[in-house]
């Protein structure tokens, strides 16, 4: 008997929904309760303070030391009246994950007779935590490991488990960043700066531009017995054996459903906890996959946007614990039915409350919101290649392009009406002076109804990695596990490098011609944009073969291979890009990508090491077993003397065969696989080490796999002793 997966379904299947902890009052009082937010700063920091602390968030300002022992002591205060004991600086390291080490507030008096808590300025804006085991890509020697955190005064401190946390910078001694937050708030910086020269040509008092997100996160939920039953997934994050369920998402059954009571119970502990946290927690149903789930919160700024998804992926994990349940933020735990993305909704909004990709009231809004609409666009179809290398990764190398997930082609979508519109621009408009008619025409009849054609835009296409919907782009390709981060600190640099590109050309066709209007300007620099960029757009399926045969002919590249497609951040194109707008250094971005070589390569040798050890040890000793019991059931025919003893035997010698067959494969597969591992280990070179691991050792983890889920179909059910897909799939 397969004693383990029998008592996980036992478990699972007898399993209560536990009670929620939430208060009978409205959820809206509970909002922030634990976080340092502007009402709190006011209440417990001097006036000076709480100026220079909104001005450094509003303005980028810098805050000087005295001022900094003030907030600590108000902060201070406000967290030990909120239970805290412990503080710690709040960081995302290259790792993926968030990183704190606490300290507790308690102290001594020098002579030790007196007990007391402290936390200073010093405390607050600068540590050196001992971190030198987090990935830096070779920029921190062992001799000089020093890393420093630095407050990030624009996230609001917040209190986690009795504990204050300070969201900081990582960088190194040196001064390069360690981090996805240090490069984040650069480009945001940028994208601010070049957007606001841009809104100028339309409005001027618009002084600064914020770009805002909101994340869509998908993930699988399983019964903890399961999960723990299953080796794969507690090691790697997903099931690298399994054969699909005879029902899985066919019937379309499970998306929109009424949530079973045990996970509504999770999300409503889930939204509450991030309530009380400031994440502004709105959407929640079931996704497509049975036992998937999505949640999504109201848009936020970009940097706070990440804060909160980096945040609520940790409280997710707690939480599910609580309910018995395990939570998958992998891309891909189950082979052949959808996996988890996280669409980045992504705008930009003015100090004036201006949604930059949402058309106006009149044509010069219009003309405004065109503008960011081509630019956007223009950036995506430049640095295409770099957009991939930011989302892709090991485990989202199995989503993209499978299973209603876009391909690892990048392209945009922006609707037929839209489209239209574009098409008229490049038709209407020339390098010849427009009369007062064309002129009329263009604003009026062509712009000036975007607004209408709009409201009735239904036209969603769900199959674009990045797409336009209505009033945002989506950026449909980012990894359910990812640190929004990545994508982010691509696409808002590459947008600010457009932008900063499109003011110099507007303003060069204005210093040449006297006579030549600013509005025609723009429309003559937009139209070379839309000619420049038509390649990138693409309005079709993009899940279909024909997509893949069209981009090819456009010469768009569809990359899914991870050491290929991430050698885009050191290619010139992106060097340039982030030197120019000084967002990461040609170094920073060299350790960028030998992090990403390295988690590649890591990621899969345990993957296959798990492999190995499941099919040697777990599953070959099953098939034998099983084989043993066909052999003793062919001798005890034999015993009795029948006559048509083959006949009868026939597939039971069959079986046998089989089994024989696929232990061999597997065993032999195995040794293989073991010997070009040590080869590969051997390679200097982590590029190269990064090929040889894509191209030589993952191919088996498929090919073993095939032959171990082949024999999860012959091995009788009572010994199999992994849970199934099945039972994986409906524990809920
Ligand atoms: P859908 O599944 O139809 O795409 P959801 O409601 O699940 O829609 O998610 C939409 C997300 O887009 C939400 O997080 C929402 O706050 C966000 N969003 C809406 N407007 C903007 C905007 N201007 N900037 C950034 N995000 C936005
Ligand atoms: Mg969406």
């Amino acid at each position: 008997m397969a004693t383990i997966r029998f008592k996980a379904l036992e478990e699972a299947s007898n399993r209560q929904p536990i009670k929620t902890n939430i208060p009978n009052s409205r959820i809206s009082e509970h909002y922030g309760i634990n976080v340092f937010d502007r009402i709190k700063m006011q209440k417990y920091l001097p006036k000076e303070a709480y100026e220079s602390v909104v001005s450094a968030i509003d303005e980028g300002l810098k805050i000087d030391r005295r001022i900094a022992s003030q907030v600590a002591t108000g902060i201070k205060t406000w967290a030990i009246e909120h239970g805290a004991t412990h503080y710690t600086h709040w960081f995302l390291p290259l790792n993926g994950s968030t990183a704190e080490k606490h300290d507790g507030f308690f102290d001594l008096s020098k002579n030790r007779d007196r007990a007391f808590e402290e936390f200073s300025g010093e405390l607050l804006i600068q540590q050196e935590p001992d971190a030198s085991s987090f990935p830096n890509g070779g920029i921190r020697n062992t001799f000089e490991a020093r890393g420093y955190t630095a407050w990030d005064p624009s996230s609001p401190a917040f209190i986690l488990d009795k504990t204050l946390c300070i969201p900081t910078i990582f960088v190194s001694y040196t001064g390069e960043a360690l981090d996805y937050k240090t490069p984040l708030l650069k480009s945001l910086n940028v994208l601010d700066k070049a957007a606001v020269e841009v809104c100028n040509y339309f409005d001027k008092n618009i002084t600064k531009v914020t770009s805002t997100v909101g994340w869509e996160q998908e993930y699988f939920l399983i019964d903890k017995a399961l999960y723990n039953a299953r080796p794969d997934l507690k090691l790697t994050s997903r099931t690298i054996m399994g054969h699909a369920s005879a029902k899985d998402q066919q019937l379309d059954d499970h998306y929109f459903g009424a949530i079973p009571e045990r996970v509504l119970g999770f999300m409503q502990d889930l939204e509450f906890e991030a309530i009380k946290l400031g994440i502004p927690l709105k959407t929640r149903h079931n996704e497509v996959a049975p036992s998937q789930f999505e949640c999504a919160p109201i848009f936020e700024e970009a940097n706070l946007a990440v804060d909160h998804n980096q945040l609520l992926q940790s409280l997710m994990k707690k939480i599910a614990k609580k309910h018995n349940l395990e939570v998958l933020l992998h891309e891909k735990p189950y082979k052949g039915i959808n996996g988890s993305g996280k669409h980045n909704n992504w705008s930009l909004q003015t100090n004036t409350n201006v949604n930059l990709l949402s058309p106006g009231k009149t044509p010069k809004n219009n003309l405004q919101f065109l503008t960011f609409l081509i630019n956007t666009i223009k950036a995506v179809k430049d640095y295409d290649t770099l957009l991939r290398a930011s989302i892709l990764t090991e485990s989202n190398q199995h989503r993209l392009g499978a299973h209603e997930a876009p391909p690892a082609i990048i392209s945009v979508f922006i609707g037929q009406k839209l489209t239209q519109v574009l098409d008229d621009i490049e038709q209407k408009v020339s390098d010849k002076k427009m009369t007062p008619d064309e002129k009329t025409e263009l604003k009026l009849d062509i712009i000036g109804k975007i607004p209408e054609i709009l409201l009735d835009n239904t036209d969603r296409n769900r199959t674009s990695p990045f797409a336009f919907t209505g009033n945002r782009f989506e950026f449909r390709a980012v990894g359910s596990s990812a640190n929004c981060s990545s994508a982010l600190i691509a696409l808002n640099t590459a947008v600010a490098r457009q932008l900063q590109i499109f003011k110099k050309d507007v303003d060069n066709l204005l210093l040449h011609n006297d006579e030549l209007k600013k509005d025609e300007a723009i429309f003559r620099v937009l139209r070379k944009y839309i000619i420049d960029s038509k390649d990138i757009r693409f309005e079709g399926n993009g899940y279909g073969e024909e997509w893949i045969a069209e981009a090819k002919k456009r010469g768009l590249s569809n990359i899914n291979d991870v050491p290929t497609a991430v050698r885009a951040f050191t290619e010139d194109n992106s060097v340039n890009l982030f030197e120019k707008t000084k967002v990461l250094s040609k170094r920073e971005l060299e350790s960028r990508l030998e992090i990403r070589f390295e988690t590649y390569i890591k990621k899969i040798q345990i993957e296959t090491r798990v492999i190995g050890d499941l099919a040697i040890n777990h599953i070959i000793p099953t098939a034998l077993r099983y084989q043993n019991t066909l052999i003793e059931n062919i001798k005890g025919i034999k015993s009795i003397g029948i006559r048509e003893l083959d006949d009868i035997a026939e597939p039971q010698v069959k079986s046998i065969k089989k089994i024989g067959l696929h232990v061999k494969s597997i065993r032999e597969q195995v040794v293989e696989l073991v010997r070009l591992r040590k080869e590969a280990n051997k390679i200097e070179d982590i590029s190269e080490k990064a090929d040889i691991y894509s191209s030589k050792i993952k191919p088996y983890l498929e090919d073993i796999r095939y032959h171990i889920d082949k024999l999860e179909l012959i091995v009788d059910d009572e010994i199999w002793p992994l849970p199934k897909y099945r039972e994986m799939l409906f524990s809920l």
